[in-house]
């Protein structure tokens, strides 16, 4: 991967590719499009195909501190682990050269996932090493847990549809509601905003150690400095966040077995609130197998849970709703000045639209329409 200006992850390509080659990436490739079959399950037409829905936290208090929300994503790798059910989690923590950035671990303990727990907004490629993790499989029959971004579930799975090895390697694919990926100009921003800049900074936090935590710089004498969720995701981050993340359909993982998000408690007008409580995870289990992992880890005492109605997550996650009506607008904003746009089947986004009203339809289609003719001109 190389790191592109203002801080995003691309592929680079080092070698010429065949037509079978192309054609095998562009069969797998999110970036391109993405096609859901509902299968006969519940498919609320913002939320996506799914079997249980629960909200929860680890019982572990140090991955429920520790973790983005209440840690049930951490719980239940640890439970993979315990469990016999993969043999080790690649997954996403902080990069040691570059403290707001990302890289990948395998994780084969608790102390592992522990250190890799929280989210953080900032690029990351946890597929980058498939090829070596199949061979790997190949060669000792080593099976991993995947922890990725929807678009990451998404090409694993395509992937894994089309190849049974892939499949074996990776039997589980975990997720997360992703309302697209910052630059590292993000998180330079709120190093900033703190009164600090990379060199002096030791570690970083986005998040977490609290719900929903402070983003928290450390520098190189341990002494720490933070501001709020709100300041760093509301009012910076968001700012950052990459133009085809804005044309995301899926931004709540439906290729994956079980995904994780913020279980926001709302105010009597249903708006998120921020303040600090102690952490709580939406657990949505997708496959026949996420349902079971979550049953096995709940009996097992790695998470506590209670029942939620998926209904209400249309208050508690604006960003995700907000940017699901907005699609198809955006989508015909592009395609009108003639730029490539993914091709979507299965994922509803007519009917999601119809959910917005005509004003709000007709801004989002205005200015993606200017955004892109802007893009064409340069
Ligand atoms: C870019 C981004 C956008 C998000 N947008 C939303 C949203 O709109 N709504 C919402 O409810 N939740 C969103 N989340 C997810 C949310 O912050 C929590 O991950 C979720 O609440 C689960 O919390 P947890 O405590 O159960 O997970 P934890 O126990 O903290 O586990 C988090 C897992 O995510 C992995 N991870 C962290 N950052 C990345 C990354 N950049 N790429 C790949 N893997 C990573 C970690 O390795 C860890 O395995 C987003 C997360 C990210 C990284």
């Amino acid at each position: 991967m190389t790191l592109t200006e203002p801080g995003f992850l691309r592929p680079h390509q080092s070698a010429t590719l065949s037509a079978v080659e192309e054609a095998d990436i562009a069969a797998v490739c999110p970036g391109l499009g993405q096609r859901v079959q509902a299968k006969g399950q519940p498919n609320p037409v913002l939320w996506g195909p799914h079997r249980d829905v629960v909200t929860g936290w680890s019982t572990d208090p140090d991955l429920r501190f520790s973790g983005a929300s209440g840690g049930a994503l951490s719980a239940l790798l640890v439970h993979l682990l315990d469990s016999d059910t993969v043999d080790a989690i690649v997954q996403t923590t902080a990069a040691a050269d570059l403290p707001i950035g990302n890289t990948i671990v395998i994780s084969t303990n608790r102390e592992d996932i522990l250190k890799a727990a929280g989210s953080r907004y900032a690029p990351s490629a946890p597929l980058a090493d498939l090829i070596e993790l199949i061979a790997e499989h190949k060669a000792s029959g080593r099976r991993f847990a995947v922890v990725g971004k929807p678009c990451d579930a998404a090409a694993l799975r395509a992937m894994c549809s089309r190849d049974p090895v892939a499949a074996a390697a990776f039997p589980v694919i975990v997720s997360f509601f992703c309302a697209g990926v910052p630059s590292h100009k993000g998180g330079e921003q709120i190093l900033t905003a703190l009164g600090t800049d990379l060199t002096a900074t030791a570690q970083f936090r986005f998040r977490g150690n609290g719900w929903p935590g402070h983003a928290t710089a450390t520098d190189h004498e341990g002494t720490k400095r933070t501001i709020s969720y709100h300041e760093s995701w509301g009012k910076i981050l968001s700012k950052h966040v990459q133009h085809r993340c804005k044309l995301c359909a899926d931004g709540t993982g439906v290729a994956a077995d079980i995904v994780c998000a913020d279980a926001w408690e709302s105010d009597a007008a249903g708006y998120p609130i921020f303040d600090e409580a102690p952490g709580v995870s939406l657990i949505v289990a997708r496959t026949d197998l996420g349902t079971k992992i979550v049953a096995a880890a709940r009996a097992a005492g790695r998470i506590e849970t209670t029942s939620f109605d998926i209904s209400d997550l249309t208050a508690i996650q604006p960003g995700q709703r907000e940017r699901r009506r907005a699609l198809l607008a955006r989508l015909l904003g592009q395609r009108l000045a003639g730029r490539p746009i993914p091709r979507y089947e299965g994922l509803q986004i007519a009917a999601a639209a119809r959910q917005n009203p005509l004003h709000r339809n007709l801004r989002n289609f205005l200015g993606s329409l200017r955004r892109a003719l802007r893009l064409t001109q340069h």
